[in-house]
């Protein structure tokens, strides 16, 4: 037992249920419960003339593939790459909540966009895949309240306070972990505090996902609601700076707030890494050309190095466990009532295995049964914690 790690000793513990709870349909449990996933980057494919409304042969959802999946409520991250470009990042982001606007206006029988609580539920009712729109990045607010403000009216219900880059008033993980020395402050400064003051009294909900952990640690001081992390995994289980350490997972459940688990295999995998790694090292003359040829013709730019190499990395896919070990881990620390799923499909190329896209869904629901837990827990799991803390930090 010396060299068992936890996630070997966490998949024995699943194993070890095995059988009990055999006679529930897991299907039928998965579509009776309220199924709500905190983050998609679907909005990027919308951008680039996609029309999410039918099904779509690519990527990993599209409103056909949502209403398969069970999906009752998805947050749509609205996120503009921070680049240097001539319009705003928050023009830029408008435009991107003007083209939901249209997707469910050219298809109201199927989405509708909800701003609280009360209009989940009657969504729901009316069968609708409800959207609910997330900004991930404090850049697009451009150190400006009021914008912080405009958003909320637009209906954006969660702001991750950073993206990989830094705003000048809150540190993110990349940074404080690759500028050791060059940053001039860590953590938020005095408008960071007030940005908290803003979203806590409007009642947009607090994202840490992205955060440094000084940041983190100033939100936790400064909140006076529930917080979330909308798309991150259990550190433990895989060391990865976008994922959350033990005590970060236990101060955000003391907040009375939820982690959802995040999808990409380098999250949820300590050995994904290494695998990559070696399989790029094995393919690398192959890329070297690719990349060349990359550079002499143009339809070819559009194609990533992932792409390139599908094969290749469909073949080190971790296995759905690895996923189901972030779930357990989280609910076995902080209780089943601070976990939830926010897969970030969409924005991983690479997911694990048996979870291809959101039609892949139901397997979660499965396997958390056949890891022992019951419908209600896995009802809390699936979404009713999020509804939970929507109502607690919703102003009414
Ligand atoms: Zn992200």
């Amino acid at each position: 037992m010396k060299y068992l790690n936890t996630v070997q000793i966490i998949f024995i513990t699943c194993l070890f249920f095995i059988g009990f709870q055999n006679n529930i349909d897991y299907r039928k449990l998965h579509s009776d419960a309220l199924v709500v996933d905190a983050h998609n980057d679907v909005v990027q494919r919308i951008l680039e003339g996609e029309d999410i409304s039918k099904r779509t042969l690519r990527g990993h959802s599209d409103l056909p593939r949502l209403k398969d999946g069970g999906v009752d409520v998805q947050f749509f991250s609205i996120w503009v790459p921070p680049q240097k470009t001539q319009r705003s990042y928050f023009d830029q982001a408008n435009e991107q909540i003007d083209s939901i606007e249209i997707l469910i206006r050219r298809n109201p029988h199927q989405a509708a966009l909800a701003k609280n609580a009360s209009d989940i539920e009657k969504f729901v009712r009316d069968g609708k895949l409800v959207i609910m729109l997330g900004i991930e990045g404090g850049h697009h607010i451009a150190d400006d309240l009021r914008k912080l403000e405009q958003f909320y009216n637009r209906g954006v219900r969660y702001m991750t306070l950073t993206w990989n880059n830094s705003t000048s008033w809150a540190t993110s993980a990349r940074d404080e972990d690759d500028k050791i020395g060059k940053l001039k402050r860590k953590g938020l400064n005095d408008f960071g505090v007030k940005v908290i003051r803003k979203m806590n009294d409007l009642g947009m909900i607090i994202d840490v996902s992205h955060l440094g952990e000084t940041t983190f640690w100033d939100v936790v001081k400064r909140t006076t609601k529930p917080i979330i992390a909308s798309h991150s995994s259990v550190w433990s289980l895989s060391h990865n700076r976008r994922n959350l350490k033990d005590d970060q997972i236990k101060a955000i459940a003391k907040t009375g707030g939820v982690v959802f688990i995040n999808f990409l295999p380098l999250f949820i995998d300590s050995t994904y890494a290494g695998k990559e790694r070696r399989m790029r090292e094995r393919n690398k003359s192959r890329v070297d050309s690719f990349h060349l040829a990359q550079k002499r013709s143009g339809p070819l730019r559009n194609i990533s190095t992932e792409e390139f190499l599908k094969d290749e990395y469909l073949a080190i896919r971790p296995p759905l466990e690895r996923l189901i070990a972030h779930f357990d881990y989280v609910a076995k620390l902080v209780g089943v009532d601070h976990v939830g799923i926010g897969s970030d499909f969409d924005g991983i190329s690479i997911t694990p295995l048996e979870m291809d896209d959101v039609t892949y869904l139901p397997n979660i629901t499965r396997e958390l049964l056949r890891c022992g837990y019951s419908e209600n827990e896995i009802k809390k799991i699936l979404g009713e914690n999020f509804i939970r803390v929507l109502k607690e930090v919703e102003v009414r």
